[in-house]
């Protein structure tokens, strides 16, 4: 008998998540030095951390032997005081990944469905999939989420509807009037998702407050995390913000000490480096000015993006993310989203879009 046999059946379905190539490995493997090679493919933050965020880490690392404060006290009452919520309505985890496990783990299980959009974030996937849960991708609208189709998709068996907001990897983000219309008649038997990791790079005018249908006590969570205009990545760690009841649920499915305390101390400093922010949006819409306005130059389609990184048709995905790997830049391939002819690129401080835009032209010109 072989142990495998004796494994929950649908872990079989699973594939290893595949992450951005590291900087390291292909430095190895193209046999150039890991400073040459530039990595656009995460969605990382150009500018690094936020100084503030490296004092503040650096000093913790002197209380490391103490555990962390399991109910995150500090952050969560800096969160709560930003958003305008109780910091008991706060719930971190080991990034906002964490969190969409800690939301299946109270809602999924074999009998019950998950519902996302086609071309959203390959984490849902993942995560449906290891609770064994029912997983429905409605078909996109010009790249986007079909909110009236997600909507009408929602049966009894639904418990988790998530709504990417602006979405990765596409870039798309949705109106408040759609978002309105959505909430205004889903059924009390779901729990609404808005994932916002990328929500700092909308322009103020697209964003929407789905915080009020949490102060509302909708049963809605809305995630957002420090991996993305924090420049935390490394740190792990997002959080989630939800009603008293859906908090208390997902405390009780986390272990005691998820989010670290060197992340707790950096998240605390960066929450209010405002320099920091804005200059994270300022490099980010100078970069995407630069790729929109290149690449409409030279006739490729693109979808304009609301993020920290661009969506870009280039014909056979593969084969171009293979050839600007070969001059150090490294890119994504999106062929695991279901969209083969794509390839996404993180928005990177301007020397590096300037070089990843010269690999581009190259690897087009090469395979045509
Ligand atoms: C990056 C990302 C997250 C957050 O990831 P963590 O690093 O786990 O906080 C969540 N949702 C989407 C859509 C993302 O792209």
């Amino acid at each position: 008998m072989s142990i495998e046999s004796q494994a929950n059946p649908y872990i079989f379905d699973l594939v290893r998540y595949l992450p951005g190539k590291p900087i390291e490995e292909t430095a190895r493997e193209i046999g150039m030095l890991p400073q040459d090679i530039v990595k656009m493919a995460s969605n990382e933050n150009p500018l690094g951390p936020s100084p503030k965020a490296v004092e503040a880490m650096t000093k913790c690392l002197l209380t490391s032997h103490i555990y962390p404060d399991g109910e995150a006290f500090k952050l969560c009452s800096a969160i709560g005081d930003k958003l305008d919520i109780s910091w008991s309505q706060v719930v971190v985890g080991n990034g906002s990944s964490e969190v969409i496990e800690l939301l299946c783990h109270s809602f999924l299980n074999p009998q019950v469905e998950m519902i996302v959009s086609q071309y959203s974030f390959s984490m849902y996937k993942v995560m449906a999939t290891l609770f064994g849960a029912i997983y429905t991708e409605v078909p996109a609208k010009n790249y986007g989420h079909d909110l009236r189709a997600m909507l009408a998709a929602i049966n009894d068996k639904t418990r988790l509807v998530f709504i990417t907001n602006p979405n990765n990897p596409t870039g798309t983000a949705l109106s408040a009037q759609e978002i309105e219309h959505f909430m205004a008649n889903v059924p009390d038997h779901v729990v609404v998702v808005f994932d916002e990791a990328y929500v700092e790079f909308l322009e103020s005018k697209n964003q929407v407050d789905t915080l009020r249908y949490v102060r509302e006590e909708r049963n809605v969570c809305v995630l957002r995390t420090f991996s993305k205009i924090q420049g935390l990545a490394g740190l792990r760690i997002g959080y989630g913000v939800t009603t008293p009841v859906l908090a208390d649920l997902l405390h009780k499915s986390r272990a005691p000490f998820n989010a670290n305390a060197v992340a707790q101390a950096g998240a605390l400093a960066a929450i209010s480096d405002d320099e920091h922010i804005a200059n994270s949006q300022r490099i980010n819409r100078q970069g995407l000015v630069f790729f929109e306005k290149e690449l409409a130059h030279r006739g490729l389609e693109y979808i304009p993006s609301n993020g920290n990184f661009i969506l870009i048709k280039v014909g056979n995905a593969q084969n171009v993310f293979d050839a600007m790997l070969q001059q150090g830049v490294i890119i994504r391939a999106m062929a695991s989203s279901g969209l083969p002819e794509w390839i996404r690129i993180t928005v990177g401080h301007p020397q590096q879009n300037e070089r990843c835009l010269e690999a581009l032209d190259k690897a087009l010109s090469s395979l045509s």
